[in-house]
């Protein structure tokens, strides 16, 4: 066997239960029988939806009833006996589930979940604890019923009260003190008073617009819990239907869809939480689909894997070039984002600016989906009807007279090598293949051969030579070392206006300007990577703008794909953007006009939103409030606009460890260079977010020695 062993190894086991799914095509309880063909509707894009979280997903069968439904106007008995019939045989395939698996029942109207929860508990040997989410109390017997409907009466059943045709369905009661109703709001005082008899939890809606369902969940799972685990059953009525058209609950002002999913996020990775069932969804009313999709989110809300089997997988099937902060994102939205357990955490870092915009940006989202349906990709053999109005606004905007597209900053950083040596070679009068770069110490261009090559951190460099001849670095902020290693065959200076992976480090006032002059005495071009600090994030377009200086290139990514793309471009004026012929130098997916479409309306938004105002004020603000912290471990805050850092003193904590703790405080930052904490918002950011943050950085450095420990997600707020 070889160094490189590539026999797999084995997975953790049951950190993803089998999933099994059986669908109860029954509309026996319902006035109409639309509910009956709920399962089939849903059943394939829901599987196909499921699969790609928890592909053990498997859909077993599809129970119909054993006999006819008995005519609409049949007597009561008649019809409870048919209900009853249906529920035992459900409650008979579920119990007959294999050992082990977890199973997913898909209605019909909700009077099968007596057949489910009997069965569930049939399996288990004992009554699970229930979560019942639903617009109704659905705990009417045949004696108290207004409008004659069995799937009023189902949770009644359970508990064991009403008709014995339902109520004895074979298998254990639930236990009222483990029951609890989430999204009440349509109810007769009749089942009220039976739940509160019983002594079964209500959450109406009053309560949930009161302290947020995250809140009322988290309760709900406190007295679910206990011998045999709990599950959930959710009737679709309990949602709002302005949100949802196919509710069929008329009354206003159920659950907003996208709280409820968030909410059943926290079921993820609970050994404890046993069995799903979701009900009353009507095909007929959902001619587009709409609702079925909710349908699917809130499944794999419930049913996807994680935050320990994911990050497990990762390790095992990842390369190893990445050590994430303990956390798996889900969502996010605007400067939030919430990890597979429902936590919310405030995105301070903005994936290294690249989301300066916020996360699903509406207009962002709006301009890719309607580009990527009309036309995504043609490669530049031809030309789009994109592309060009980009360059054209690109130049306008910043400047220069062309502009060329690629995607991600290290290859814009490479198109920017490349034009400076040719343009060397070609203009300058550099003998042929003699060209050399000048770049910084502590720079971060990016990762490919050259760009490393250039790097003066031994992790980016070890291992991956030789690295191409003629690459240089000089001081960051020494002028004078500049200028004392141009020679006659210096291309270019590249620089970052600020360090960013270096460590946010300003470069001293004048410096700057005064590598401008060099360059221009020597011709040599000024290159400014402005892959992180483009587009607004220093308070200023571009973060040559404070110092006054307009450099030869000026290198764009990150922030010009809206969060949503890599999109990065290479800006210099027609004396250098000549060097490039046709067929020399390119890229497939460079100026691509999904790209292009995006990077327009990533402009529009950076304009239209006062963006580089916006992190001008909020940045120099935010910076005074954080300069005030006082503490021992904090030598120094630095920053302009919102590209902050902190550099801590020796001794504990490690950034690394700040981090993992602010991370645990639903924080998001990220530690560079061992001592520095990066603080980058999305520049839509609101002033008591940034408020809020710099209090909770407060308390981290009131703190006697904060450490992180194994379970340091335990403690991030659900919100
Ligand atoms: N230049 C700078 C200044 C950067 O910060 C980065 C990425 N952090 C890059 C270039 C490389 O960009 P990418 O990761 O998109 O290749």
């Amino acid at each position: 066997m070889t160094a490189l062993d590539p026999r797999p190894i084995p997975l953790p086991s049951g950190q993803t239960a089998r999933l099994q799914i059986v669908g109860a095509a029954s509309a026996l309880g319902a006035p109409h029988p639309g509910t009956a063909q709920g399962p089939a509707a849903l059943r394939d894009a829901l599987i196909e939806r499921l699969r790609a979280h928890n592909p053990s997903a498997r859909w077993m069968d599809t129970l119909q009833a054993d006999t006819a439904p008995p005519p609409a106007d049949a007597a009561m008995p008649v019809r409870l006996a048919a209900v009853g019939e249906f529920a035992c045989q459900l409650a008979e395939r579920i119990a007959a589930l294999d050992a082990g698996a977890f199973p997913f029942v898909v209605g019909g109207d909700h009077a099968v979940a007596i057949g489910t929860w009997r069965g569930i508990a049939r399996r288990l040997g004992g009554a699970p604890g229930l979560i019942w989410v639903d617009a109704h109390l659905d705990s009417h017997t045949d004696a108290t019923t207004h409008s004659g409907n069995i799937h009023g009466m189902p949770l009644a059943a359970l508990l064991g009260e009403g008709a014995p045709a339902l109520a004895d369905v074979p298998g254990p009661r639930l236990d009222p003190a483990r029951v609890c109703v989430i999204g009440a709001r349509d109810w007769e005082n009749e089942e009220h008073e039976r739940l509160a008899r019983l002594g079964v939890r209500i959450f109406d809606m009053t309560e949930i617009h009161r302290r947020g369902l995250a809140a009322i969940f988290a309760d709900a799972l406190e007295i679910v819990r206990g011998e045999h685990g709990f599950g959930v059953s959710i009737d679709l009525d309990a949602l709002d239907p302005l949100a949802l058209p196919a509710v069929t609950c008329p009354a206003a002002d159920g659950i907003e869809p996208r709280a409820l999913a968030d909410a059943l996020l926290m079921l993820r990775g609970r050994d404890d939480f046993i069995a799903l069932e979701i009900v009353e969804y009507r095909p007929d009313l959902d001619p587009h689909g709409h609702d079925a999709a909710w349908v699917a989110e809130l499944a794999i809300a419930a049913l996807g894997p994680a935050t320990c089997a994911l990050r497990a997988r990762e390790r095992h099937f990842g390369a190893r070039n990445y050590a994430p902060l303990p956390v798996v994102f889900h969502r996010g939205e605007g400067v939030w984002l919430w990890d597979v357990e429902g936590r919310r955490y405030l995105d301070m870092m903005s994936a290294y600016s690249a989301v300066s915009f916020g996360h699903a940006h509406p207009r962002l989202l709006r301009a890719l989906e309607e580009q990527a349906r009309r036309l995504a990709l043609t490669s530049r053999a031809y030309s789009n009807d994109r592309l060009p109005p980009l360059l054209e606004r690109l130049c306008a905007l910043f400047g220069y007279e062309r502009a060329l597209p690629m995607n991600t900053g290290a290859e814009a950083v490479e198109t920017a090598l490349k034009a400076a040596r040719k343009w060397a070679h070609k203009i300058k009068g550099v003998p042929a293949d003699r060209a050399e770069i000048i770049a910084c110490e502590g720079n971060f261009h990016g990762r490919t051969i050259a760009i490393v090559g250039l790097s003066s951190e031994p992790a980016y460099r070890d291992g991956f030579g030789p690295f191409p001849p003629g690459l240089l670095r000089v001081p960051y902020g020494d002028a004078d070392a500049l200028e004392a290693a141009i020679t006659p065959r210096t291309a270019a200076f590249l620089v970052e206006p600020i360090q960013g992976e270096g460590g946010i480090v300003l470069p001293p006032p004048g410096y700057l300007a005064r590598c401008a002059d060099i360059c221009r005495r020597h011709d040599v071009l000024l290159i400014a990577d402005e892959v992180q600090t483009g587009l607004g994030r220093t308070g200023r377009l571009l973060a040559c703008e404070h110092d006054g200086i307009r450099p030869d290139g000026v290198i764009l990514g990150k922030a010009l794909g809206g969060g949503l793309l890599p999109v990065s471009a290479f800006l210099a004026d027609e004396r250098v953007m000549q060097v490039f012929t046709p067929g020399d130098h390119g890229s497939t997916f460079g100026g691509n006009p999904l790209a292009a479409a995006v990077a327009w309306a990533a402009l529009d938004v950076l304009e239209d939103e006062g963006l580089v105002e916006r992190a001008a004020t909020l940045g120099s603000r935010w910076l005074a409030r954080l300069a005030r912290l006082r503490s021992p471990r904090i030598r120094e805050v630095r920053g302009r606009g919102l590209f902050i850092g902190i550099e801590l003193a020796d001794g504990p904590p490690s950034a690394a460890t700040a981090a993992e703790w602010l991370l645990a405080r639903g924080l998001l930052t990220k530690d560079t260079h061992q001592r520095v904490l990066r603080l980058a918002p999305p520049l839509i950011v609101e002033e008591k977010e940034l408020d809020w943050a710099a209090d909770v950085l407060e308390e981290l450095f009131a703190k006697e020695t904060p450490t992180t420990t194994d379970g340091v997600l335990e403690t991030a707020v659900p919100r």
